[in-house]
């Protein structure tokens, strides 16, 4: 018999899935639920248990992690009388790994106190690659004992594992990863479009660029989405629309200043509008080629 925690895992998306995976691959019992029969089918197949409802997920389960969009999904699945709080068991680890603002974070813990369920939020930074290689970086806010009881758990997602503060600092954290993707991935498109125009060869430039200053995660990762314009996601446009809406409203409430942070965010908000909210983030390349005059 495992002495591991029982894990119930809500939201088996594009980084949901293969994390509970790796879960399961390291000896976790896993129950999952999620909106997609296919996702639900897919955590069967990997030697999870599908359930049917959050309820019947969350009703054995000692440690809970939720992998959904956003604050409104993260309500809608924690609150009201089918939701995680109101079934849980006295005691159990509520893990929220999905990128939220950092209020809807503190509030949960709040709720979560009343009805003895502990919480951390605890969002990544990866991408889908990183959550399939469980390289995770994993920002964490809450009490030092839960993040202890956590740790060998999350260890099994990712590799750089921190707590950062109270409730709310690890999406704090995240945020500020966000603003620095979205930025470097703008300024990785426009050099992309200035390279093409001077008739550099484009394949060379980005590995020679990769290998010095100008070189990043965001480059390694995203490169060969730029070489191959193959924007599919990934991490969808719109994902990091909303991120950049709770960067900005928590500079804002704190009075930090981001001026270049604001003008990726109008980019990213006028590539969604404009139809490719779908697509992964490295398809801000189009937005500076339909700017540069090119018909995409
Ligand atoms: P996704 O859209 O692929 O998956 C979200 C999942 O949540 C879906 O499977 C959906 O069924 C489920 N869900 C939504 N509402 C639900 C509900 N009421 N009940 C049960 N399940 C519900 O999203 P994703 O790309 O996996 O991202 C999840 C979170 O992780 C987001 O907050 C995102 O910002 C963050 N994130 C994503 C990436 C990435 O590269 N994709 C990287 C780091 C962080």
């Amino acid at each position: 018999m495992s002495t591991l925690p029982k894990v119930a895992w809500i939201g088996l998306g594009i980084m949901g899935s293969p994390m509970s995976e790796n879960l399961i691959k390291a000896g976790y019992q896993v129950t999952g639920f999620t909106l997609e029969q296919e996702k639900l089918d897919r955590l069967s197949a990997a030697g999870g248990t599908a359930a049917g409802s959050i309820a019947e997920a969350v009703r054995d389960a000692d440690v809970i992690v939720t992998m959904v969009p956003a604050s409104p999904q993260v309500e809608a699945i924690a609150y009201g009388p089918d939701g995680i709080l109101e079934n849980a068991k006295s005691g159990a680890l509520l893990i929220d790994m999905s990128s939220i603002t950092p209020q809807t974070s503190v509030d949960l813990a709040k709720a979560a106190k009343d009805k003895g369920v502990r919480v951390l939020d605890a969002p990544v930074s990866g991408g889908e690659a990183g959550a399939i290689e469980a390289v995770l970086s994993i920002m964490v806010g809450g009490e030092q004992a839960d993040f202890d009881a956590a740790k060998p758990l999350l260890e099994a997602l990712g590799k750089t594992i921190v707590l950062c503060g109270p409730h709310g600092s690890g999406q704090t954290v995240k945020a500020a990863n966000q603003l620095i993707v979205a930025v470097n991935i703008q300024a990785c498109a426009e050099a992309v479009v200035f390279l093409e125009k001077s008739g550099v060869d484009l394949k060379a430039a980005l590995d020679v660029l990769n290998g010095g200053l100008a070189g990043s995660t965001v480059l390694t990762r995203k490169k060969d989405n730029f070489l191959a314009r193959d924007f599919k996601p990934g991490f969808r446009i719109d994902l990091h629309h909303k991120d950049m809406g709770i960067v900005t409203d928590a500079a804002r409430n704190v009075g930090a200043a981001l001026p270049v942070g604001a003008v990726v965010a109008q980019l990213v908000a006028s590539l969604r509008t404009q139809g490719d909210g779908g697509l992964d983030h490295s398809a801000l390349l189009r937005a500076v080629e339909r700017l540069s005059g090119a018909q995409v």
